[in-house]
């Protein structure tokens, strides 16, 4: 596909570029269709490259010795991950940011999607469940770009809501969302050391919380290995109550995100031993949004359903991670786990906006209640979510249908072709 640089008019047009709008990209391009992806950041991989969020949770199932069995995220995912590790760039579940980067880059490049970075969508035209185009906001104003089909990938869910469609805001009962982390990495520890001084880790923040010296809610310390000797992944400030589509809270987390991890790199220093001569490499250029708007889509998939695995007629991915509640009011997190063999599926209603002709929605925004988006917001679903929309709004393109009369067993079909798993 050969575009020209002024080029606004589209087949499909993706907004967000994180795992959900790669693949939907990647997955309508390798169609023929004429896909624009357009990202706010510089560059592809969404909350892995902005919220330098790693690693990915667990996307198989297990056998009855606690063994990998059945890989629930496939397709494009499952290409994601051989191309990570042909650079390198995965040991287990943890990867290199910088490699998903170039690897998204490549892939889209191959598939002939045109990526417009630096360019944030802040406006919708749409009437009578028909979105005509879009505006994205860029260094010298207002662009208008227009297409047959788009697919809201946004993790916010800005395109629905900017184009007028029914969305939520967290929990049910009281609006509020997860807490809001921004994540950081520390170098210089002796990492051997380190994995042994836990308990005193642990011990040293309880009391650090109890003496004010930090205000973070957390019950504990969240931390992860990295590819890099010497590195942790922290994953660990908490901020509660602010709403995360809210420009002027999310400046409030920002700020009190960073004296959280601050704080957490000073206790390090002081009290544990490995990290004595520690130092801040990065805290992420975004606080990390967990959980904010969503679409009120054709269904709404809840907790019941998929704590009884079902799995159904219109099932376009399938998950098992637990239900991982970080509390949206302060201190705690629950879990419900999930069986090793059992998963659900999730319907391709999730992805429709309700009385929607021509616009899909993928990722962390689907139409799912607050306790299921807390199972499917992981990467590796998210991905294979995009994928499922990228061929909706594919397939529906290629009927000239709207995005709800697409036959799913055909969006099943072609997702399983590619090498997707369906359930
Ligand atoms: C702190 C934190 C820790 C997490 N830990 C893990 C973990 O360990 N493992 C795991 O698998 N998952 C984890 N998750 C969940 C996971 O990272 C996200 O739910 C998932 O990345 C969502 O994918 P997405 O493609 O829907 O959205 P995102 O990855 O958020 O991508 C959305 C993209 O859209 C862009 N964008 C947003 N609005 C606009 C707009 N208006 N115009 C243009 N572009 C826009 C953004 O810049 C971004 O690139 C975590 C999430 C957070 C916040």
């Amino acid at each position: 596909m050969t575009y020209s640089k002024r080029d606004t008019n589209y087949d499909i047009i993706v907004a967000g570029g994180g795992f959900a709008g790669c693949a939907a990209a990647v997955a309508a391009a390798r169609t023929g269709k004429k896909v624009l992806l357009v990202e706010k950041s510089g560059a592809l991989g969404g909350a892995a490259n902005v919220n330098l969020v790693n690693p990915f949770m667990r996307y198989y199932t297990k056998d009855s010795e606690g063994k990998p069995h059945t890989v629930l995220s496939r397709g494009i995912f499952g290409e994601i991950v051989s191309r990570l590790g042909e650079k390198g760039g995965i040991r287990g579940n943890i990867f290199s940011e910088e490699t998903l980067k170039s690897v998204l880059d490549e892939m889209c490049t191959e598939a002939g999607v045109r990526v417009l970075f630096h360019a944030l969508v802040c406006g919708a035209d749409a009437s009578d469940g028909l979105v005509k185009s879009v505006s994205a906001a860029g260094k010298s104003g207002i662009m208008k770009l227009s297409a047959s089909y788009f697919v809201d990938a946004t993790a916010d869910a800005d395109l629905s809501f900017l184009a007028g469609f029914p969305c939520r805001l967290g929990r049910e009962k009281d609006g509020l969302c997860q807490p809001m982390t921004l994540c950081f990495r520390v170098g210089n520890i002796d990492t051997g050391l380190f994995r042994k001084s836990s308990d005193i880790m642990q011990k040293a923040y309880l009391e650090a919380k109890e003496s004010g010296a930090t205000d973070n809610p957390r019950e504990n310390i969240l931390c992860f290995a990295t590819l890099s000797p010497g590195v942790v992944h922290f994953n660990t400030t908490r901020i509660v109550k602010l709403d995360p589509v809210d420009p002027f809270d999310l400046s409030e987390a920002e700020i009190a995100a960073r004296r959280q991890a601050a704080d957490i790199v000073k206790l390090l220093r002081e009290k544990v031993p490995g990290c004595e001569e520690c130092v801040l490499l990065s805290t992420a250029s975004e606080i990390g949004v967990r959980e904010s708007r969503m679409i009120d889509g054709l269904y709404m998939l809840t907790s019941d359903e998929i704590k009884a695995c079902c799995r159904f007629d219109d099932g376009i991915a399938a998950c098992n991670y637990d239900i991982d509640i970080h509390n949206p009011e302060g201190s705690g997190t629950s879990h419900y786990y999930f069986k090793g063999e059992d998963y659900y599926t999730v319907p391709y209603r999730c992805l429709v906006p309700a009385g929607s002709k021509n616009l899909l929605a993928a990722g962390r925004c689907i139409s799912v209640t607050h306790e299921v988006q807390a199972s499917v917001r992981i990467m590796p679903v998210c991905c294979c979510l995009g994928e499922a929309a990228g061929i909706g709004a594919a397939l529906a393109a290629g009927a000239g249908c709207g995005v709800a009369e697409v036959a799913p067993s055909a969006v099943r079909a072609a997702i399983t072709e590619a090498g997707g798993f369906v359930g």
